[in-house]
């Protein structure tokens, strides 16, 4: 870690530095394809069309034209990562000496929140958002907590720190569901405690008046989320829901055992059944993590229409266990894929994970089809996220592309339809998000990343 002194002019913050996501109206291009997934697989010499960020002809079959962008490799629609916390990317490789737990990790996590203000979360966060655009990632959902100042005190704006979660992703060039979250309690029947106290409203009426002053744009959306059932009494979920009003809904399900113990005995309820019962499941909530769950659960999750978010890196990093991914699956749950901590960025690993994962629990093979990992990085995500018509590459959809190299030392001889289990980020070559090529031979439009990263956390350092 490198040292600032006093007199250190400090950098301008990111947002200061010119955004390449200009308009793009009027604008047109077209990208020739070596192979593109259209629907269930891939096909072969694929032009797109694109118009004003949007995809306006698709043609399969044809010869590259002097006009087009060539796309080496494999192009799948633009991936979703539906669950991130931005700062705990500053926590990667920290947390693994003398062991610990998920809840000795959470208080680590903990110190390092009481380090940030708008402008350092504004830098982190535009960091890690080029990160997760070189990983492929078009569209991010911030589970966002850390909502006020120190003690809780309110920012004079007091979504400023979201609004610097949104100016984050604009500059990485990336598209934001921002899923404001309502955190009220420190457990289950305890307070906000050190600081915890920046992440809570009071109620979640105080949490409604606060969400309903945010508002879309272009390239931000806005969610929801309860944070979990430990930090939001169930006699409160009732006005989370009403002020989230049909918009993307997300909550943390049954990740520890602990939580589910707790649960059960203070409700006599798992924390799916909970939710049920106070209205919070639907198709527009998605249940994140869905790791320790009853058959009953998986069955309530499925008739209520609720989709799942996996964090399968996340999962193994924090020792949670394996979520029952293919039997939700099978009951009708749309599966999202998030990275939710940021122990890696590479939402292809994510993908892969969900099956590999599956294949050690229960001993089988195949028991996800490529198809539908890419599902799950692409339309079943961005549909949890609020974007229904991304992820697909088709006429009429944003046009979000993600080329994949198929001549790396890992990616050499791999059949294209199968890329989801072998590719990983650094084969990821080129990210156009609304017609933007926001990465252009595996190097992001900001430059070295990995620099942005390294001066972001290290200004938490010295805080
Ligand atoms: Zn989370």
């Amino acid at each position: 870690m490198t040292t600032l002194s006093a007199e250190t002019p400090a950098k301008p913050p990111l947002q200061a530095q010119q955004s390449a996501r200009t308009p793009r109206i009027g604008v047109s291009t077209s990208y020739w394809c070596e192979y593109a997934w259209l629907g269930d697989g891939v096909t072969s010499r694929v032009r797109f069309g694109e118009q004003d960020g949007v995809i306006t002809a698709v043609e399969t079959g044809v010869d590259p034209g002097g006009g087009d962008v060539p796309l080496p490799g494999v192009v799948l629609p633009g991936f979703a990562n539906a669950h991130s916390h931005a700062f705990h990317r500053a926590l990667r490789g920290r947390t693994h000496a003398g062991g610990g737990t998920f809840w000795t990790w959470r208080q680590r996590m903990y110190t390092l929140a009481d380090g940030l203000d708008p402008d350092r979360y504004r830098q982190l966060a535009t960091a890690v958002y080029a990160e997760m655009a070189l990983a492929g990632v078009t569209c991010v959902g911030e589970f966002h907590y850390l909502h006020h100042g120190p003690d809780g005190v309110a920012y004079a704006d007091p979504n400023a720190m979201g609004e610097a979660l949104r100016d984050a992703a604009r500059t990485a060039g990336i598209r934001l569901t921002l899923l404001d979250t309502c955190y009220l309690t420190g457990g289950f029947g305890r307070p906000l405690e050190g600081p915890q106290r920046r992440f809570g409203d009071g109620d979640a009426d105080r949490w409604a008046t606060r969400f309903d002053a945010l508002r879309p744009d272009a390239t931000t959306r806005i969610g929801a989320a309860i944070h979990s059932v430990r930090a939001v009494p169930p006699e409160q979920i009732p006005a989370v829901v009403a002020g989230a009003d049909g918009r993307p809904l997300h909550v943390h399900v049954s990740e520890q055992p602990t939580e589910n113990d707790e649960c059960m005995a203070t409700y006599a309820a798992t924390p799916a059944q909970l939710l049920h019962d106070h209205g919070a499941l639907g198709p527009a909530t998605t249940a994140v993590h869905a790791t320790h769950l009853s058959a009953a659960d998986i069955a309530l999750l499925g008739s209520d229409g609720t989709a799942a978010c996996f964090c399968p890196t996340t999962e193994r990093d924090l020792a949670d266990g394996i979520g029952p991914a293919r039997l939700l699956a099978d009951a009708g749950v749309p599966l999202a894929l998030g990275s939710d901590q940021h122990a890696i960025v590479d939402l292809l690993e994510e993908a892969r994970a969900l099956e590999m994962h599956e294949r050690l629990a229960s001993r089988q093979r195949g028991r996800f089809t490529p198809a539908e990992l890419v599902a799950a990085l692409t339309t079943s995500g961005h549909t949890s996220l609020g974007w229904p018509e991304a992820g697909r590459l088709a006429v009429g959809a944003p046009c979000d592309l993600v080329a994949i190299r198929l001549d790396t030392p890992r990616t050499a001889g791999v059949d294209p339809g199968q890329v989801v289990l072998a590719g990983t980020a650094p084969d990821v070559a080129t990210v156009v998000c609304g017609g933007v090529m926001i990465v252009k031979d595996g190097v992001h439009m900001l430059g070295d990343v990995g620099r942005l990263l390294g001066e972001a956390i290290d200004v938490l350092e010295e805080s």
